[in-house]
C-alpha cells in the first residue's frame, strides 16, 4: 500500500497505444484524441507536475502516410513505415502543445540506449534537464533501426522501463482495455474487474494471458510485465481505458478508475540487471 495519493505524484509517465490514437474503421489518426490528449498532459504540466508522454503509433501512422493497406510482413517495410510515421506523429505533438504554450521533444530509445551504461546515463541526464527546462518528452522506440534481437517490441516494457529509469511515481497506461479482468471479457461472461493489485503473483499472471488488441503489440502479458518494472522500481502504475483522455486528469485527482498496480520498491529491484536478464542473444 503506498502512502502517496494520487493528486501528490509529481513525476508521471503516460504510454497512449496505437489503437487510442488511430480511428478503429479507417486506421487513420484521431485528431481529437490527440488534441484531448496533449490537453489532459498540459493541464497535469500547468498543475506543476513533470510529464513524460511515450506515444505509439508510428508504424500505424507511416502505413496510412505511405498509402498502404496493411503492415508491410517485412521488417524493412515497417521499419520504413516507423520512419515516416515517427516524424508526422512528432509534427502533429509539437503543434497541438505549441498552440497550448508547451514545447515538445522528442526521445527515441532501443534496448541498446538502456543496456549501455554511457548511452544509459545520457538518457538519463536528457530527461532530467527536459523536465528542468519545463519541456515534455515524447518517447518512442527507434523503431527504424531496433533489429528483432534487441527491440522492446512494444511500449508497455518501454515506458514501464522509462518510469525506472528516470524514478517516475506514477505510471499510466492507456489502452483499449479499461484494466485488468479476471478473465478475457471479450470471451467470458463471468470475467471480473480488478480493481488493485498489491502483489504480482501467479493469479495475476495467469489473468494476463490472452486479451490483446488487433494494431498495438502489447497486450495484458505485456502490460503486467510493465507492472512489475514500474512498482519494482517504486512507482504506481494504472492500466485505464484511453476511450476518453480525460481519465488522465480523473486518475490524477483521485478517481478510482482502471486498475492500479501498487508500488512495492524492491531494494533487489536494479534497472540494468533486468535488461541484461531480458536481453536475448
Ligand atoms: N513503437 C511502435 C510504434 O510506434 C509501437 C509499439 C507498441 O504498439 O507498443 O508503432
Amino acid at each position: 500500500m503506498t502512502n502517496v495519493t494520487m493528486k501528490d505524484k509529481k513525476r508521471i509517465v503516460v504510454k497512449v497505444g496505437t489503437s487510442s490514437l488511430v480511428h478503429e474503421e479507417t486506421g487513420l489518426m484521431d485528431l481529437n484524441k490527440f488534441e484531448k490528449l496533449v490537453r489532459s498532459l498540459t493541464d497535469l504540466h500547468n498543475s506543476g507536475k513533470e510529464v513524460i508522454l511515450v506515444s505509439s503509433g508510428a508504424i500505424a501512422v507511416g502505413v496510412k502516410r505511405l498509402g498502404l493497406k496493411e503492415k508491410p510482413a517485412e521488417k524493412s517495410g515497417k521499419q520504413a513505415c516507423a520512419a515516416v510515421g515517427q516524424a508526422n506523429l512528432m509534427m502533429l505533438y509539437q503543434k497541438i502543445f505549441g498552440e497550448y504554450g508547451v514545447t515538445a521533444a522528442q526521445i527515441l530509445i532501443t534496448k541498446y540506449t538502456m543496456i549501455e551504461d554511457v548511452s544509459r546515463r545520457n538518457a538519463r541526464a536528457t530527461f532530467a534537464e527536459l523536465l528542468k527546462m519545463g519541456v515534455i518528452p515524447v518517447v518512442n522506440e527507434n523503431d527504424t533501426v531496433s533489429t528483432d534481437e534487441i527491440e522492446f517490441g512494444d511500449n508497455d516494457t518501454l515506458s514501464a522501463i522509462v518510469a525506472a529509469l528516470v524514478g517516475a511515481d506514477l505510471l499510466i497506461l492507456l489502452s483499449d482495455i479499461d484494466g485488468l479482468y479476471s478473465d478475457d471479457p471479450r470471451k467470458s461472461k463471468d470475467a471480473r474487474f480488478i480493481e488493485r493489485v498489491e502483489r504480482i503473483d501467479e493469479k495475476i499472471l495467469a489473468m494476463g494471458k490472452g486479451a490483446g488488441s488487433a494494431v498495438g503489440t502489447g497486450g495484458m502479458c505485456t502490460k503486467i510485465e510493465a507492472a512489475r518494472i514500474a512498482t519494482d522500481s517504486g512507482a504506481d502504475m494504472v492500466i485505464a481505458s484511453g476511450d476518453d483522455m480525460g481519465i488522465i486528469n480523473r486518475i490524477l485527482s483521485g478517481e478510482k478508475v482502471g486498475t492500479l498496480f501498487e508500488a512495492h520498491k524492491n531494494d533487489d529491484f536494479h534497472l540494468i540487471n533486468y535488461l541484461s536478464n531480458s536481453h536475448k542473444e
